[in-house]
């Protein structure tokens, strides 16, 4: 069984519009609640790392960013799904202030996951980390998760450009797509000899 699922907020979850910070302009990806729901279901922590270097840059504050992912969890719980975590990088090696900074946590960095990982008690080797962009995947295999690439967001131009620098353990249209690619996986592995 899976130990945790890392998942992108922005282009994962909800429609990627470019440093969404608004709750009004938050639009949910079809069929991503039904696929946290499968994770609620198995007690399979759900944590949701993302980069906001809309912060560092000026574009919305770190308030904004807690209150999109605060309207982005009363959405999810409607559709009857739940997220376990919820971190955010809020640097930019270019921004202002108290954020310009080469950190740790910016993906394709793996800072977050750590941190997330400390925090919760949770194995990265047997964790997933799934996203639309080929930082989300170069984090997850710098501390040896399973990875998925959605096609959704930034994911199918990512493909387009990048496929020939970066190895998803898997390609798949959406995080619906990919949830059900991890349970017959998961099914396979666990299938009792002789069934
Ligand atoms: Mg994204
Ligand atoms: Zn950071």
């Amino acid at each position: 069984m899976m130990d945790a699922i890392f998942l992108d907020r922005d282009g994962v979850l909800n429609e990627e519009i470019g440093y969404a910070s608004d709750p009004k302009d938050l639009r949910l990806i079809t069929g991503a609640p039904a696929a946290i729901r499968v994770f609620n279901e198995r007690s399979i922590p759900v944590v949701v790392v993302s980069n906001q270097s809309g912060i560092a840059r000026g574009y919305h504050t770190e308030t904004d960013t807690k209150r999109f992912n605060a309207a982005l969890s009363k959405a999810l719980q409607k559709e009857g799904a739940y997220v376990d975590g919820w971190y955010y990088c809020p640097h930019h090696p270019d921004g202002k202030g108290e954020y310009a900074k080469v950190c740790d946590c910016r993906k394709p960095m793996p800072g977050l996951l750590r941190r997330a990982a400390d925090e919760m008690s949770l194995d990265l080797s047997r964790s997933v980390v799934i996203g639309d962009k080929a930082s989300d995947i170069a984090a997850g295999i710098a501390v040896g998760c399973q990875t998925v690439l959605v096609l959704t967001g930034h994911g199918a131009n990512e493909w387009a450009v990048w496929r020939e620098d970066f190895q998803p353990s898997h390609v798949a249209p959406d995080l619906a797509r990919a949830t059900e690619w991890l349970l017959a996986k998961w099914r396979r592995i666990c299938r009792p000899i002789g069934s």
